[in-house]
């Protein structure tokens, strides 16, 4: 981490989750490389449970400072057995992507989130969310940032490990509706691993309706 970052994202352990946030959000680090104005999109708070990392803002999301607004988001909260206000729960469920701005797009495609982003911001996000008891790892620039070396050759490679990872982890491949080949390709997705993370998930919302106490098979 260079000497700016570190300025930048060096906290206290007494620092209120706000005022986190609030630098966070003026973050402009690398604002030269985006193509519009930095809006970082991140939500969450001391108190949630689960963690979602996707890969950073479209355009839409930029515009709107929503995350997962859209037919992936529909499929997620479907994978995930949540509805909207449930997902949309700060005090529950976190949503830190990879990087937090709109990096733009090229050729039509999103270009990756910007390498200085989850090195700056992850660490003191997580470190003032301590309750967190799972993150779960969309797509590979999450993979990568999280799992590093310990990813596998490809993301299917990768999710059909996801016991390897458990229980802090669950990688996921990104639910764009542009993935439905992916899915149809690996039925071993929806038939296995959807089930059990609705039921993490719903323990893990189920301890936090009842102050957070430990079930028996989360940590
Ligand atoms: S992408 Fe991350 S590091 Fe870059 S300006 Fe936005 S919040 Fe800061």
């Amino acid at each position: 981490m260079s000497k700016r970052s570190s300025a930048i994202s060096s906290s206290t352990p007494a620092e209120p989750f706000d005022v986190l946030l609030a630098r966070v959000r003026a973050c402009t680090v690398c604002a030269p490389h985006l193509p519009h104005s930095p809006h970082p999109v991140v939500r969450g708070s001391p108190s949630a449970r689960l963690l979602i990392v996707g890969q950073a803002p479209g355009r839409r999301v930029h515009e709107t400072g929503i995350p997962w607004n859209d037919p992936s988001g529909d499929l997620l909260r479907q994978w995930l057995g949540l509805a909207r206000e449930q997902f949309y729960d700060e005090s529950r469920i976190a949503i830190v992507p990879t990087g937090l701005c709109y990096p733009g797009t090229v050729k039509g495609s999103d270009l990756p989130p910007r390498p200085e982003c989850a090195p700056l911001w992850h660490p003191p996000l997580r470190a003032a969310m301590p309750a967190i008891r799972l993150t779960l790892l969309i797509g590979a620039y999450a993979q990568a940032h999280y799992l590093g070396k310990r990813r596998h050759r490809t993301l299917a490679a990768t999710v059909a490990a996801w016991r390897d990872f458990a229980p802090d982890y669950l990688p996921l491949p990104h639910p764009s509706p542009r993935n439905r080949g992916w899915l149809k390709r690996n039925p071993w997705f929806e038939a296995e691993v959807l089930p059990m993370l609705r039921e993490r998930v719903g323990t893990l919302l189920a301890a936090s309706d009842n102050g957070g106490a430990p079930t028996s098979h989360l940590r």
